[in-house]
């Protein structure tokens, strides 16, 4: 089977593989590695590991902190404001999509910010304002914004230039394709995509945007006890930061984050390729803004919704329904799905088009 879910997504086969043989007797020690202390010998090393390699893998700048931290995308839309957010000066929040929208209704209630949507239809196709064109105070406390909308299938690349630090949920796009981390203050990302388990949360922020010691902060939303605690000021999720650290090691032995971009692409190509030929199936998100993450599309027939997402769940290819608010299908293609299952969802495709188109 193919697993297209959005989140909690599909795992390599190898480190699942992995993760099963180890799961009782880690390294011989006799027990699970999920029952060790994460302040025993064994654990440390595992996690120091896992930090270590997605900073070779990210290119991670010395004067940035990562963070292994609890409670998903959304609760860094409520630490991202609680950490960075100045007295009596506002944030700027990009709203390109439902996850945008969703940190500017949670950020909202611990800062004063200022909201722009960037999202809009033109031509009947679904767009976003370029990055040159956001209106930004560089005197922002920051500026909040979403890359890859999950949800709506959208994604942009250029950053904006601003004096302000940049604050990015890369969720649904870490370790995707390249990334300059220097550009960013903060980055974060639930785990259950691209990483690993949902539950644990990624969090690169740069040195100088820790809080001070003693903030008013909850404790584990704090980004300074997190650090100053090498990310384990109460237990952290130990065996979501060991599978994430096998997810980083099938990662580099993949080639790197360079090599992931390229066959990602080539993925999209695939899938977007066959959609765009056919009047049978469309996308409707302007070429340049769309998601090589997340993939929706439409049928010109919606009575045959259901019958394509049954169909192709007895064929292998499962959680392709599409999300309630764009409607239709989506299929998601992180990191862990090959080539192989975009060529066998084309494949699938184009007979239920055959049959029924
Ligand atoms: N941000 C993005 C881009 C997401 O895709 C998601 C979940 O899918 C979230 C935030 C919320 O994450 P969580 O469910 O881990 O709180």
């Amino acid at each position: 089977t193919y697993n297209f879910c959005a989140g909690p997504a599909m795992l390599p086969v190898e480190v699942m593989q992995q993760a099963q043989e180890e799961l009782i007797n880690w390294h011989g020690r006799g027990c699970s590695i999920m029952e060790m202390s994460h302040r025993g010998k064994d654990f440390m090393q595992v996690a120091a590991q896992a930090e270590q390699d997605l900073r070779d893998l990210l290119a991670i700048p010395d004067n940035y902190k990562v963070l292994f931290m609890h409670g998903g995308g959304r609760g860094q839309f409520s630490a991202v404001p609680l950490n960075l957010a100045k007295t009596g000066v506002s944030a700027d929040y990009i709203v390109s999509g439902a996850w945008s929208k969703a940190a500017v209704e949670e950020a909202e209630k611990f800062t004063a910010l200022k909201a722009q949507n960037i999202q809009l239809k033109q031509d009947g196709l679904r767009t976003l304002v370029p990055a040159s064109e956001w209106q930004l105070n560089d005197n922002a406390s920051f500026v909040h914004f979403c890359p890859n909308e999950t949800v709506d299938g959208m994604e942009f690349i250029d950053l904006p230039t601003t004096n302000a630090p940049l604050v990015a949920d890369l969720s649904s796009t870490i370790l995707s394709r390249h990334l300059d981390v220097s550009r960013y203050g903060v980055i974060y990302a639930g785990a259950q995509k691209n990483i690993g388990p949902s539950g644990l949360t990624l969090t690169i922020v740069r040195e100088d945007l820790l809080p001070v010691k003693g903030s008013s902060i909850p404790s584990v939303l704090d980004y300074r006890l997190a650090a100053d605690n090498d990310s384990m000021f109460n237990t952290p999720p130990t065996y979501a930061w060991y599978l994430a650290g096998l997810v980083f090691q099938w990662l580099k032995r993949q080639g790197g984050v360079e090599a992931m971009q390229q066959r990602n692409a080539l993925k999209a190509q695939t899938l977007y390729g066959y959609i765009d030929q056919s009047d049978f199936y469309r996308n409707d998100v302007a070429p340049q803004f769309r998601s090589s993450m997340n993939v929706p599309f439409l049928l010109g027939d919606e009575t045959l919704n259901d019958l394509f997402v049954s169909e192709a769940e007895s064929n292998g290819l499962l959680a392709l329904k599409g999300h309630r608010m764009v409607g239709g299908m989506r299929a998601s293609i992180y990191n862990a799905m090959p080539l192989e299952g975009v060529q066998t969802l084309v494949t699938f495709m184009k007979e239920f088009e055959r049959v029924h188109g």
